[in-house]
């Protein structure tokens, strides 16, 4: 089933009423299905799931094998404890497997669809359709309040009354994508703090300057260790023709605040000062450029030594020139002009502020029957298939109780 139009301007009831069709609401969906309730999910888009559909390059990274309550932020780091112990990485693992999803380990405890992100889509979709829960799509809620029993949810179509409502709107992320800023409209109507949503897992932009600096190594592609506020991440990096981007700079995105120095170490395999001087011993009369050449791509080496002067041969290097040479290298402080923001972070940072929410159940602590999953809330997690890990978490955590 991809969804079914509403037709009617008429009110319309149910008892649980979940306000988007992706990852955390169709889980949501799933599980209240399976306890025998009935349950809607209304759905802006044209079909269901469309941030799964595109998510891991069209082949989902649907969890992380490594999901622990580290690998998420939030200001309130506890609160997804609860969430993620009683549903894991392997009670996901188990529905792909039995569902007959081949998938594989890219790197990290990543695990990807080898087929198809539509496979993820198709089996959420299915099983909301095996236990009797409606999706309807393209039908916009604009608003949620207190009904004299229950809630009242607003959309375009007409008012829907339901005893549970259900927001698993997202966040902000990719506006392209018709993500919207609902949920925290919807939080704010019911008198609920947020912590200010802004672009997380996203590339950042170099600024004028350095852009014209650094167009040259565009397309160039190295293994680095970066740090900001404590964070630091091992992985790809990507010079593009705007700034830096690759898993190691959408990591550590999560952290960096404007005005904040990346600290880069571009070698963190390796050290370059005892590979200059083993090549004095042997290799001295080849240039600095050609040994570096070999440890680094080519490309940037070749930058590195003319932004030091360093076009001696190894022989000549003097010891200060040397420990310049291993500062650049292994500790290269860049200053980012900023983010390319929520056009194409990956997800939301922050959200509806947690400590507000029961972490067992999702449930607002001061509204009954109202509940937030997924990103819209103030939990988000590293690169690697940790968000849709809290998506059905937290889904999982809902269904139960809802
Ligand atoms: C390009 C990209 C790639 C990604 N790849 C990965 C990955 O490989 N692994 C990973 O773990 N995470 C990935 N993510 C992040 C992941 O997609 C999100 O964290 C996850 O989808 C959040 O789930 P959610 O259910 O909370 O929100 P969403 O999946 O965003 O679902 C929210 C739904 O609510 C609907 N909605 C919004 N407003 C309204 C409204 N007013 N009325 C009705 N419906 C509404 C939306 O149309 C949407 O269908 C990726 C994100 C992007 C953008």
């Amino acid at each position: 089933m991809t969804g079914e139009k509403v037709d009617t301007k008429a009110e319309q009831q149910s008892d649980v009423l979940v306000i988007g069709a992706g990852a955390a609401g169709m889980m949501c969906a799933v599980e209240a299905g399976r306890r025998g309730r009935q349950v809607v999910l209304l759905e802006q888009a044209a079909k269901p799931g469309r941030k799964i559909r595109i998510s891991g390059g069209g082949r989902c990274n649907f969890t992380n094998t490594n999901t622990a309550p580290d690998r998420f932020l939030s200001q309130n780091p506890r609160f997804c404890i609860s969430a993620l112990s009683r549903y894991q990485p392997e009670d996901f693992i188990r529905w792909v497997e039995s569902a007959g999803i081949a998938y594989h380990e890219k790197t990290l405890g990543q695990l990807f669809c080898d087929g198809s992100a539509e496979q993820i889509v198709s089996l959420l979709t299915e099983a909301c359709h095996a236990v009797g829960a409606q999706i309807l799509t393209g039908v916009t809620v604009s608003a949620v309040t207190r009904g004299e029993v229950g809630f009242q949810v607003t959309t375009a179509e007409g008012v829907w009354r339901a005893d549970r409502v259900v927001v698993a709107c997202g966040g902000p992320s990719i506006p392209k994508m018709g993500s919207s800023r609902l949920g925290y409209r919807i939080a704010e109507a019911f008198d609920l703090k947020l912590i200010e949503p802004r672009a997380a897992l996203v590339p950042f932009t170099f600024g004028d300057q350095l852009g014209t600096e650094f167009a040259d190594l565009s397309g160039l592609s190295c293994d680095v260790r970066v740090r900001c506020r404590g964070a630091e991440f091992r992985e790809a990096m990507l010079f593009t023709h705007r700034g830096l981007s690759g898993p190691a700079m959408l990591q550590i995105s999560s952290y960096w605040q404007p005005g904040d120095c990346l600290e880069i170490d571009l070698l963190p395999s390796d050290e370059v000062e005892s590979r200059m001087n083993e090549a004095r011993q042997t290799l001295g009369k080849k240039t600095v450029e050609h040994i570096l050449g070999g440890l680094l791509p080519k490309r940037l080496a070749k930058r590195i030594c003319s932004e030091l002067s360093l076009q001696s041969r190894v022989a000549d290097l003097s010891r200060g020139d040397l420990q310049r040479l291993s500062e650049r290298v292994h500790r290269w402080q860049i200053k980012p002009g900023g983010t390319e923001g929520m056009r194409t972070a990956e997800v939301t940072l922050g959200g509806v502020e947690t400590r507000q929410i029961s972490p067992t159940t999702m449930e607002v602590k001061s509204v009954p029957g109202l509940y937030f999953i997924g990103e819209v809330l103030d939990v988000t997690g590293h690169l690697g298939g940790y968000n849709f890990q809290w998506a059905w978490a937290s889904g999982y955590a809902c269904g139960q109780v809802v």
